[in-house]
């Protein structure tokens, strides 16, 4: 599905939208140039999900976990990572997290074979191009759900 965002809290409302339809041990990869809007867009989530502190792009911590009401968010930037680098994350998939991983393309780990996927474009300084896609039938189930409520 698309979904054109006017201005950042267009991108909020979406995030709201996609936090109350993910659960716990779900995985988001979020791809898209530099400055795109992706740690807007988690930002989004952190605010939905109740945690307080401020997100900010993990580009030199790599990792950042947060703490919300139901769940916590596991936050990664993968930008500098290759491969399988990564192998660690394996160690936060769990009932209690919900992983976001921005430059997910950057990796090979398998976990990425099942998740819900966020492609946002540039189109214009205030004005961005998501598209929302599944890798299987457990995120696909999430598209309608995200469709009819944002
Ligand atoms: P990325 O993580 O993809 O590199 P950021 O979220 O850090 O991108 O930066 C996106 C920038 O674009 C922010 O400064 C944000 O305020 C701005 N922006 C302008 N319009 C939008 C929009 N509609 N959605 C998201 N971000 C937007
Ligand atoms: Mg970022």
């Amino acid at each position: 599905m698309n979904f054109k965002s006017r201005n950042v809290d267009d991108t909020y409302r979406l995030a709201k939208v996609i936090a109350n339809t993910l659960n716990g041990g779900d995985i988001v990869l979020l791809n898209g140039d530099l400055g795109a809007g992706k740690t807007t867009f988690v930002k989004g989530i952190a605010k939905e999900m109740g945690i307080k502190e401020n997100v900010t792009s993990p580009t030199f911590t790599l990792l950042k976990t947060y703490h919300g009401n139901k769940y916590n968010i596991v936050h990664v930037d993968a930008y500098r990572l290759s491969g399988d680098e990564f192998g660690e994350l394996d160690d936060y998939l769990n009932d209690e997290n919900v992983i976001f991983i921005e430059w997910s393309s950057m990796l090979t780990s398998k976990l990425i074979n099942s998740a819900l996927l966020i492609d946002i474009k540039y189109i214009s300084k205030n004005q961005r191009m998501f598209t929302i896609s599944a890798t299987n039938a457990h995120y696909e189930s999430y598209l309608s759900e995200i469709m009819k409520n944002v």
